[in-house]
């Protein structure tokens, strides 16, 4: 087996470490967390949404989605070279490593064409909103319920541990859709479109609880969830 990169890929992996070569400044150090200091995320949101426009943060995407049509080979080449070249984490791994996907696998065409391209081109960085006060590693305990108003969801609950919420544009939200049932049953993840740095906690008695337009959460509400 020929374990080498084919040309296209190395010449693409030329072009890609000459563009980071040029666009990160000498002496710059990211920060070796999956999440960026305070003072490097301007920097950040600038570096990723140029990667975003040349198709280049998401090359094993399809191109409907702002990707490169490539394979997974690729996306380990950026991995690569955005380590080598200590590049700013920019919300890398909760969008392009874990929603993006998590949505290509379980997502309708419809809600994947609404949200990967944002993700592809940068704009939007998600965090990930699982873990409550009362429940961590048991994920099946948890409490936060998304209760159907029309055209919306009503979230009421707590979120902790929320790496890069406060700068995350959307979170990958898991709620709980029915109360009866079985408690690792009921629940649907939702690619909330609520802001998570403008609402804080919200609690029952929180009267502006965040309200939010179906994501994953309607297709899998139908399905039973
Ligand atoms: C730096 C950091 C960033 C994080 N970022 C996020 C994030 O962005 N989004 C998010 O949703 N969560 C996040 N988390 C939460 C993380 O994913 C875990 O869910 C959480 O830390 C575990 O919950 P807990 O700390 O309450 O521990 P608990 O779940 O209370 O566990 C306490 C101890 O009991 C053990 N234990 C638990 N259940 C069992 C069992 N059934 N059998 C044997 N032993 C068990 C555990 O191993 C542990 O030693 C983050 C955590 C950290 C530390």
């Amino acid at each position: 087996m020929n374990f080498n990169l084919s040309a296209e890929t190395r010449a693409w992996r030329d072009e890609l470490r000459a563009f980071l070569q040029a666009e990160i400044p000498p002496g710059f150090a990211g920060s070796d967390d999956f999440f960026d200091r305070e003072d490097q995320v301007p920097f950040a949101r600038e570096l990723y949404r140029k990667l975003g426009s040349r198709r280049w943060l998401t090359p094993a995407w399809a191109e409907e989605y702002g990707g490169m049509g490539k394979t997974a080979i690729e996306q380990m080449v950026l991995n690569e070279e955005l380590a080598w070249h200590r590049a700013p984490a920019g919300g890398r791994l909760f969008t392009i490593g874990i929603t993006g996907p998590a949505m290509l696998v379980h997502a309708s065409p419809e809600q994947n064409a609404r949200y990967l391209p944002r993700m592809a081109s940068g704009e939007d960085w998600y965090c990930q909103g699982f873990s409550e006060p009362e429940s961590g590693s048991d994920l099946a305990s948890m409490q936060t319920s998304a209760t159907r108003d029309g055209d919306e969801y009503v979230i009421r609950g707590q979120k902790i541990w929320t790496s890069n919420g406060h700068v995350a544009d959307r979170m990958l939200l898991l709620a709980r859709t029915d109360q009866g049932a079985a408690k690792h049953r009921g629940s649907a993840p939702s690619s909330s479109t609520c802001r998570p740095r403008d609402h804080g906690a919200a609690d029952p008695e929180h009267r502006g609880a965040p309200r939010l337009q179906p994501g994953l959460l309607r297709r899998r509400a139908r399905a039973g969830g």
